[in-house]
């Protein structure tokens, strides 16, 4: 069974929010759910709209309304199929399903036939099954200006039954005139002894529940991701151990040659997160796996900057001490964040589309030290 709103234990403010204005009958016809990836805002937007659908929702007093969906009605069992015809969600990979751009592989961006014909033909029409209808679109940050153009007509007079909700992470690339037509519920980042609780719950480990807690900052769907992810006879954990294990010692001599581990090691993991995320492009998710081996080494030289500088407290990276602590001796805290820009300059190529091979052999040439290419150890 799907989660019930009840169950979202981490986004107490966002769905209390929400539930005060149903409770009111003054709920908006058009929400927006920012907030940074993996935080929970389509676990909430799904239960919520399987709340919404319920032929027979429960209501709960306590300090404030909390209606929730049964779980046992009609709605909701077609619901927890995952073929409720009232839900619609809409995201980038349905282009090539659209009549328009039939067999068209999905672009970066939210195309424009997507939202025409997933969401504008439909919001008219009667719900199938009950009162409601529920739009979801993800990422809609990815929605460029004539998507959006193409959706301020129904956002601005939505049919009464119908529910539109943006998930997006980056509110900033919304134009004013649909931030204006919309509510905003701010879905804040999750604590991080509530992240370590939930990976105990899936058997993760102690020390690396802490790790992933901290490496996630905040987002717990990513620190899920992450802990549970099994790439071929190994985990994402120890990938990271042996790749600070690796930094601690790089010799300039061997940068092609742990650029090369690195890109298989990103390629290892984003074949099991494929296999999780199927409808996400492959191209996204390769992507995503080699930002976060550039992460584990933004997080191992923050840690490294933190005890060059005293303080020994807080770190990311607080189980293989011994190797943050050769990363520190090794660099003081300015190079320490040299290196960390030079990483981040190497997300951003990721992201520009360059070569990957160009992008991790330059990175390990830029996170040796000058001492080492010139015969000095420490
Ligand atoms: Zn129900």
């Amino acid at each position: 069974m799907l989660m019930l709103l009840k169950d979202i234990f981490c986004q107490d403010r966002a769905v209390g929010r929400l539930q005060q204005a149903f409770a009111a009958g003054r709920l908006a016809h058009a929400y927006i759910f920012a907030g940074p990836d993996g935080v929970g805002k389509q676990t909430t937007a799904q239960a919520w709209a399987k709340m919404l659908l319920c032929r027979s929702r429960t209501e709960k007093k306590g300090p404030g309304p909390f209606f929730d969906s049964c779980g046992g009605c009609e709605s909701c069992q077609v619901f927890d199929g995952g073929g409720h015809p009232d839900y619609h969600l809409i995201e980038k990979e349905l282009r090539p399903f659209t009549a328009k751009d039939k067999g068209k592989e999905a672009k970066k961006d939210l195309a424009i036939s997507v939202i025409r014909e997933f969401l504008l033909d439909k919001v008219a029409a009667r719900p199938a099954m009950g009162d409601h209808s529920v739009f979801v679109i993800r990422e809609s940050e990815r929605l460029n200006a004539s998507s959006q153009n193409a959706l301020l007509k129904a956002l601005e007079e939505p049919p009464k039954h119908c529910f539109i909700i943006l998930l997006c992470s980056r509110a900033d690339k919304l134009l004013p005139t649909t931030l204006s037509r919309c509510q905003m519920i701010r879905f804040g980042p999750v604590d991080e002894q509530h992240i370590i609780t939930a990976l105990s719950k899936l058997g993760v480990g102690k020390a690396e529940a802490e790790y992933w807690a901290r490496f996630s900052d905040g987002q717990l769907g990513q620190a899920i991701t992450w802990a549970t992810l099994e790439p071929k006879d190994t985990t994402c954990y120890k990938i990271k151990i042996k790749l600070i294990e690796s930094l601690a010692k790089h010799q300039l001599s061997d940068s092609l040659e742990l650029a090369d581990w690195m890109l298989k090691a990103a390629k290892g993991i984003g074949e099991v997160w494929a296999q999780e995320e199927p409808n996400t492009s492959k191209t996204d998710i390769n992507r995503r796996a080699q930002k976060g081996l550039l992460r584990m080494i933004i997080a191992a030289f923050n840690d490294a900057m933190k005890l060059a500088a005293g303080i020994g407290e807080n770190l990311v990276n607080a189980d293989p001490a011994g190797q943050i602590e050769m990363l520190g001796r090794r660099f003081d805290a300015e190079q320490s964040a040299r290196k960390i820009a030079t990483a981040y300059e190497s997300t951003r190529w990721i992201e520009a589309n360059v070569n990957e091979k160009l992008i991790f052999e330059q990175l390990l040439l830029n996170l040796t030290d000058s001492a080492i290419i010139s015969g000095l150890t420490t």
